[in-house]
């Protein structure tokens, strides 16, 4: 009974355990829902100190899909698969063709992805095994770097948060706070500079902070300072859990719209915090949907340019987040996922009516 008491089984509608001793593969792909369509969701290796932390990570990253692709208006359910070992043992073809094999065998309900600790050419190899496989390298025939997606559509998902808490989404003298000049926040600050915002910027890097405020005229503040600045925005781009006790108290921004991943440290306590303070919070999955909305493109005929018009549904898909969250005086992290919630019930039941105009996948 262990497993299925498991307090994260969450309707999941399958979990696929693989180990095969001629390998060595040990691994897990948890189908969340496919209401929406199949179980998109990235591959992640890591060491797990066991089956049940590795079983609880997959459970748990899964739902996160199911709810992403929802929100983001996406013909897609939510999936996720852990390869569990060191990097540096498991990360080869034998391992992630064996990986191919497992994903085949579910008939295409769920599609791999690039994740943590996984690389375009692994993909390459469980492409070898399988076609349920996307968000490949370019040269593969794929959607390639998802970064200026993601990107654009945090600057979209801003302009909504602007919009609902000043009347105007126009960045004209507004000033930004962005923590990371990763891949997203790099691209992200050409839009905000673009767009006339004034923007401070931090990173561990300082050969990337360097960069920045060289060549695009920004300026630099140290990494506690960043979220004590006196500005509308603050944009986390860098690290999860940045949102806690001690950097509540300190934010002076009336908004934190960024692409940072879990960016509250505690989803329930500090959403409720946010709403108390009166700072406006876009829910990172939410606002954070570029790259998937442009892997999505792969199962159509690729278009970047129609990718970046489907970034821009997050405007209105955030909008309709805020609303709810004012009307109901929930967080809006709770409003997302009443949001989402809403899609799958409605949309999914509309496929269970046409059950054979569900497929998305035709490669
Ligand atoms: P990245 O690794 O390229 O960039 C992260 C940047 O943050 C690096 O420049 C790093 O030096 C900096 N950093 C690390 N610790 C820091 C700290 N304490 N203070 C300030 N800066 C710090 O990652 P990315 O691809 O740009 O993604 C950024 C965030 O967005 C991550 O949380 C990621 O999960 C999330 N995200 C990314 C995508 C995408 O398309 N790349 C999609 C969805 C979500």
């Amino acid at each position: 009974m262990g497993y299925f008491s498991s307090p994260d089984l969450h309707n999941h509608e399958q979990v696929v355990f693989a180990s095969d001793s001629e390998t060595g593969l040990k691994a897990i792909i948890a189908i969340h829902n496919t209401s929406l369509g199949p179980a998109l969701g990235g591959c992640r290796v890591w060491n797990y100190k066991d089956g049940d932390q590795a079983l609880r990570d997959v459970l748990r990253l899964s739902e996160g899909m199911t709810y992403k692709s929802a929100l983001a208006g996406l013909n897609l359910g939510g999936g996720k698969s852990v390869i569990i070992g060191d990097p540096k043992v498991v990360s080869t073809e034998r391992m992630f063709r064996a990986f191919g094999r497992l994903v085949d065998s579910l008939g295409g309900r769920y599609i791999a992805a690039e994740d943590v600790n996984t690389t375009p050419r692994m993909m390459e190899w469980v492409r070898d095994e399988t076609q349920y496989v996307a968000g490949l390298a370019k040269e593969l025939g794929g959607s390639g770097d998802p970064s200026p997606f993601t990107a654009y559509g945090t600057f979209v998902g801003m302009k909504s948060a602007l919009k609902k808490k000043f009347g105007s989404e126009s960045f004209e003298g507004r000033k930004v706070a962005l923590q990371g000049l990763g891949h997203v926040g790099m691209y992200l600050l050409d839009h905000l500079i673009d767009a006339g915002a004034k923007v401070v910027v931090t990173d561990i890097n300082k050969m990337k902070l360097a960069e920045a405020v060289a060549k695009k005229g920004v300026t630099a503040c140290g990494l506690e300072e960043i979220y004590s600045q006196d500005v509308d925005v603050f944009a986390p781009c860098a690290l999860g859990a940045i949102i806690n006790d001690t950097t509540i108290e300190e934010l002076k921004a009336p908004i934190i719209a960024g692409a940072a991943n879990n960016v509250l440290d505690n989803y329930e306590k500090h959403g409720r915090m946010l709403v108390d303070k009166g700072i406006l919070y876009a829910p990172d999955y939410a606002i954070n949907a570029g790259g998937v909305i442009n892997v999505y493109g792969e199962f159509e005929t690729y278009s970047e340019k129609r990718s970046f018009q489907r970034c821009d549904h997050i405007y209105d898909v955030l909008m309709e987040i805020y609303n709810r969250s004012e009307a109901e005086n929930i967080p809006t992290m709770e409003a997302a996922d009443k949001v989402a919630e809403d899609r799958i019930r409605d949309i999914g039941r509309l496929k269970q009516m046409h059950r054979s105009g569900s497929r998305i996948f035709n490669r």
